[in-house]
């Protein structure tokens, strides 16, 4: 018996039907008692994401990770051994080891040591890196980020049928993560068979709307809004902020029933034209029917000749040449680019030659806008998503800083260091003092002065500094800190682009001189050991930001001085611009 209302309006998944590998019930109890018996291994973030992606049958028909046969033929032909197109390896990399054997149970459990799942081993084989960077990446330059993460990679690769017992735990945008069976049931009761998909790793800018309405409206069909989040490419906006933007436009600047946003749990291999084709095939079994492909589509960016690893429009290519096979159709875009006099958005082809144009790049959105705290032009991005952005990258003036003064005891570090609070104090920035001395009353207290226990102490500063400029603070640390190599790691761990070391030279005999806290007459009298500069060695800073002269500039001279350094940062504003800037700076003055 069939009839019209039970045909399904969707395209049907890749390969007929979608996997699920989800075990519940009693099966799932078995096999969490059983996982007690086996052996468990750990499985790295990107393994955890694809794991998700097999389970919920975001890859059908795959329904395990590759073996030997399946992976061969995928590098040489992109497709499975059974001929089936499938452009990406997808493989569950080990380290040897004796869990790992033929025949045998694992236990998958994710960094987190959650049980995921479990694996009947039937297939161990070894990989080779530079064969995949060839065949898949077509490239062996580590600027390409697969080829670099890979080198890291267990030398092993096991396959078997595999079930899951528990997703990987995500406990952001719930609502937003719907399997592609929950995007199926969601299409279909919007009732549209047509459906375009487009993939981001990006905030949505104006364009980017522009286009996906474009495309929804040309297929007169629904725009599946379909960003990656589980690994994109390193350096990227992080997904918190990214889908805030996605859900601010979604609900405010689409037409209701025309667009469905979920979340795509996708670790990406930034493979260009193969990845291209593997997200077209993944959209497939979300129910798309038609996917946009612009130019550079899951680019790596530059090698390291500053050449690009794709051509712009080899994805858009290769997708083509496989669309009927796969069942999407291309949406394929060249460059919009904004025309300001007529308010509107082209594509670059299709103007006439003359005609003037606006764009704005990504480097420029961060440099030009965000860094110096202007706003996002409205034709540009939308002002809800302008907003967010404003709130993630805000103003180099309003970003973390870290002044780290070294010198030797009585050198003048803390008489400095508290001018320039009160000038930082004055400029509207919040500061935090970390005084060597005052430090070792608490968080340092009982750490003495060995060489394993200074650094600890320098170690200490340098994590709390590093917390204050994650957060937007300005810290003062002004510790001796003799060691070279040691304020070099805390240089790295609070980031070398905020952190500027002062260097205070007072010479050792001016310090002696000066002896404010009697200190260095009891070192040379033998009644406290391990004194810098006494017995103990002090390191001068090989190129420090800025040093410092306590003979002959006083200590307001040499705060001034900072303070014209973190100007010229950006770290704070000029003269001319914090006094109207300024309401009623807080001094949020802990030590
Ligand atoms: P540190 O924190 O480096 O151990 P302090 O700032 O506690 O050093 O002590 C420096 C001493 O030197 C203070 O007594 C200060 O008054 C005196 N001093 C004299 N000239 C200067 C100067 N130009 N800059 C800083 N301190 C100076
Ligand atoms: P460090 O970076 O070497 O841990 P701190 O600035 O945290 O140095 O602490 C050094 C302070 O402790 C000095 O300003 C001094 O007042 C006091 N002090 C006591 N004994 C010593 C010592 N043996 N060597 C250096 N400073 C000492």
């Amino acid at each position: 018996m069939s009839s019209i209302s039970n045909e399904p309006r969707l395209i049907r998944p890749y390969g007929g039907q979608l996997v699920d590998l989800i075990a519940t019930g009693d099966a799932a109890d078995e096999l969490r008692a059983r996982a007690r018996e086996i052996p468990s291994i750990q499985i790295s973030e990107r393994t955890a994401c694809d794991l998700e992606m097999l389970a919920i049958g975001a890859f059908s028909p795959l329904d395990r990770f590759m073996n030997a046969a399946d992976h061969a033929r995928v590098l040489d032909e992109m497709r499975l051994a059974d001929g089936t197109l499938f452009p990406m390896p997808l493989i569950l990399p080990v380290e040897p080891s004796d869990a790992i054997r033929q025949g045998r149970d694992v236990a998958l459990r994710s960094a987190k040591n959650e049980l995921l799942g479990i694996m009947t081993i039937d297939e161990v084989f070894a990989w080779d890196a530079d064969e995949v960077s060839d065949k898949v990446f077509g490239t062996r330059d580590p600027r390409h980020p697969l080829v670099s993460e890979m080198r890291r990679w267990g030398p092993l690769a096991i396959s078997g049928p595999l079930k899951v017992l528990q997703l990987p735990a995500h406990y952001d945008f719930r609502d937003l993560r719907l399997t592609p069976a929950e995007v199926r049931a969601q299409l279909d009761a919007i009732g549209r068979q047509n459906v375009v998909a487009f993939q981001t790793r990006n905030p949505l800018h104006r364009v980017h709307e522009e286009l996906t309405r474009r495309a929804a409206e040309a297929i007169d069909g629904v725009l599946l809004l379909h960003p990656s989040v589980g690994m994109t490419k390193p350096g990227d906006v992080d997904h918190y902020t990214r889908v805030r933007t996605y859900a601010a436009l979604a609900e405010r600047h689409y037409e209701p029933g025309r667009i469905l946003l979920s979340l795509l749990p996708l670790a990406m291999r930034m493979g260009g034209p193969r990845e291209a084709l593997w997200h077209t095939i993944i959209r497939r079994n979300y129910g798309a029917n038609h996917f946009i492909v612009g130019r550079d589509h899951a680019s790596p960016g530059n090698d390291s000749n500053g050449r690009p690893f794709y051509g712009p429009y080899d994805a858009q290519e290769l997708v083509s040449r496989h669309s009927a096979e796969v069942g999407v159709t291309v949406v394929p875009f060249s460059e919009l680019v904004y025309l300001p006099d007529e308010q509107r958005y082209e594509e670059v082809s299709r103007i006439p030659e003359g005609t003037r144009t606006a764009k704005i790049s990504g480097t420029q959105v961060r440099e030009e806008f965000l860094n110096l705290g202007r706003k996002l032009p409205a034709w540009f991005s939308r002002p809800e998503v302008a907003d967010i952005l404003a709130e993630t990258y805000p103003p180099r003036h309003r970003q973390g800083a870290c002044i780290w003064f070294t010198g030797l005891s009585g050198a003048g570090k803390s008489t400095t260091a508290e001018v320039l609070t009160v000038l930082l104090l004055e400029r509207g920035r919040q500061v935090t003092v970390l005084d060597g001395d005052v430090v070792r009353t608490h968080l340092s207290k009982g750490l003495g002065f060995s060489k394993e226990d200074r650094e600890t102490n320098v170690r200490r500063i340098g994590f709390v500094a590093g917390e204050i400029v994650r957060h937007g603070g300005v810290v003062i640390c002004a510790a001796i800190s003799p060691y070279l190599a040691t304020r070099d790691e805390v240089r790295e761990m609070i980031g070398a682009d905020h952190f500027v070391e002062v260097f205070v030279d007072t010479p050792l005999d001016i310090c002696e001189a000066r002896d404010s806290k009697g200190l260095y007459a009891k070192a040379r009298r033998g009644e406290i050991s391990d004194f810098t500069g006494i017995d103990d060695p002090y390191e001068p800073p090989v190129t420090p930001e800025i040093t410092l002269d306590t003979v002959t500039s006083t200590p307001e001279e040499n705060a001034k001085r900072i303070v014209a350094h973190l100007v010229a940062q950006g770290f704070v504003r000029s003269d001319e611009g914090w006094v109207t800037e300024i309401g009623a700076p807080t001094a949020a003055r802990s030590v």
